[in-house]
């Protein structure tokens, strides 16, 4: 069986501040960074020094994953298969053509949306335009952070967007007008380094 930890036991390991210490484990609030959740009662081990959180157990995941999927909600659409392709050429273009990234690219340009009632406002526009239409043959499944996307549907509803259809194919759209348009510019800044980096 494999070992399990209770409160109060104590072991070793390093603490990036003091360096190999010994440690105590406890339960605390842990704060997830992605997505920024605290996640309450995970056992963790503690620095004995500086009382930081150095180590969580095996045992602590199955808690630590159950708080990470109820902070995303997910987003589903049925979109043209030529939008799935606009998004492939996107990923492509930041070098990377992997399933990930393309979903990295939707939840950016969602974030992005919720920050802009200008981008909302374009993405309302590019979804009622030519190349937002065509048999919604393709079904799209995405992950995105429970405040994320509800920051990105109420400014896209404000903006007139009608459906979160409409504002997936915007978004999908949008993402590939900034690949060479003056306004992207900041977008595909930040893109570039996403792609290097997740
Ligand atoms: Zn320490």
């Amino acid at each position: 069986m494999k070992k399990f930890w209770r409160a109060g036991d104590r072991s070793r390991a390093i603490c990036e501040d003091c360096g190999v210490v010994e440690t105590r484990f406890e339960y605390r609030t842990y704060p997830l960074e992605k997505p920024r959740v605290d996640v309450p009662d995970v056992l963790v081990a503690v620095c004995s020094v500086c009382d930081r959180i150095v180590a969580v157990p095996y045992q602590s995941s199955p808690r630590l994953n159950e708080a990470r999927k109820a902070a995303e909600a997910p987003l589903e659409a049925r979109i043209p298969k030529h939008l799935e392709d606009v998004l492939a050429v996107v990923a492509s273009h930041y070098g990377r053509n992997d399933s990930e990234f393309r979903n990295v690219i939707l939840r950016y340009y969602l974030h992005a949306l919720g920050e802009s009632d200008a981008l909302a406002r374009h993405i309302r526009e590019l979804a009622s335009g030519e190349l937002a239409r065509g048999a919604a043959d393709e079904r799209l499944s995405v992950k995105v952070q429970k405040p994320v996307l509800t920051r990105a549907w109420d400014t896209a509803r404000n903006a007139g967007v009608r459906s979160k259809t409409d504002m997936v194919k915007g978004a999908i759209i949008a993402a590939a007008e900034d690949l060479d348009s003056a306004e992207g510019k900041e977008r595909r800044e930040t893109l570039v380094e996403m792609a290097a980096s997740v």
